[in-house]
């Protein structure tokens, strides 16, 4: 531990935020690199005599900062972790930093089944960190999960996650393209949940660097009209799900439309475009039949 004054401190504080970058994500290096918890940095505002105890020296955390500003390096890759309902998580950039408007998919979730629901299988396609997969195995610690994604390294990082989040053993991770880890379990899940590549080739090179730069081209990218994966999991979908199965999937701003056509094409009832907080047609979801 290396020992700071609180005035030198803050003076280096001050010092970043004048270069740019928010105070949040400053404040998350500091805790998460730095090792002062986000309580003792306020708390060194108000009582500027003390001392602080820093687990990597100020030259360090200077240098990772002007690396998130000047290069656009997301602030949670940097740190290595990220916080998503009421996890914690560690990401690299073998995966795609779960975004906050996907949060809502659990509560789709508890929405369709309820709060306590009977013993249920449930597959998520395509985990990456995952973030889903962990959430819905918490909540319902009855369901048995199946968790898959093409990239053994995202696997390595979702299966640490659940570990650390979890003592339970509802959930298993597989390595495949979408539904093909899944061969012995066809007509077999209650719910299968994805939040799948769905950008548009167009879009996707026009992307913000911090995202086009850095975050898994692969958990992005849905070829030409972003559908191309959507496509091919509902097309699949009803050999694997139960009858009266749900498909719940996440989908790009304007894709409500397209993703219920294919899912009406494909034999699916009781379909809904659901809402973000934004009011953006986010997700679609469905029954098999
Ligand atoms: N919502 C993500 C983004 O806008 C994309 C996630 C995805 O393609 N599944 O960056």
């Amino acid at each position: 531990m290396l020992r700071i004054s609180a005035r030198d401190f803050l003076f280096w504080k001050k010092k970043q935020l004048s270069k740019g970058g928010d105070q949040e994500s400053l404040a998350f290096l500091l805790d998460s690199v730095g090792g002062i918890s986000t309580k003792d940095q306020k708390f060194i505002g108000i009582n500027p005599e003390g001392n602080l105890y820093l687990k990597k020296n100020l030259d360090f955390l200077e240098s990772n900062w002007d690396n998130h500003l000047q290069k656009s390096y997301p602030i949670q890759y940097i740190c290595g972790i990220t916080f998503w309902r009421d996890l914690r998580l560690i990401v690299t950039n073998k995966v795609l930093i779960p975004r906050p408007e996907t949060e809502l998919i659990i509560d789709i979730v508890i929405k369709i089944f309820g709060k306590k629901s009977q013993k249920l299988f449930f597959t998520e396609l395509g985990t990456g960190s995952g973030a889903i997969s962990i959430a819905l195995a918490l909540e319902y610690p009855l369901w048995n999960g199946i968790a898959t994604d093409i990239d053994q390294d995202a696997l390595e990082i979702a299966t640490k996650n659940y570990k650390n989040s979890s003592n339970q053993s509802n959930l298993k991770f597989f390595c495949g393209h979408w539904w093909t880890p899944l061969e012995s379990f066809q007509g077999k899940l209650d719910l299968a949940i994805s939040n799948p590549p769905y950008i548009p080739k167009i879009i996707y090179e026009r992307l913000p660097k911090e995202v086009k730069n850095f975050e898994p081209k692969i958990a992005l990218l849905g070829g030409d009209d972003g559908l191309k994966h959507i496509r091919e999991i509902i097309q699949k979908a009803p050999l694997f799900l139960k009858e009266k199965g749900w498909l719940i999937l996440e989908n790009h701003f304007d894709q409500g439309e397209q993703v219920k056509k294919l899912l009406i094409e494909n034999k699916f009832t009781s379909i809904e475009i659901v809402n973000d907080l934004s009011g953006i047609g986010r997700f679609t979801i469905g029954r098999y039949k």
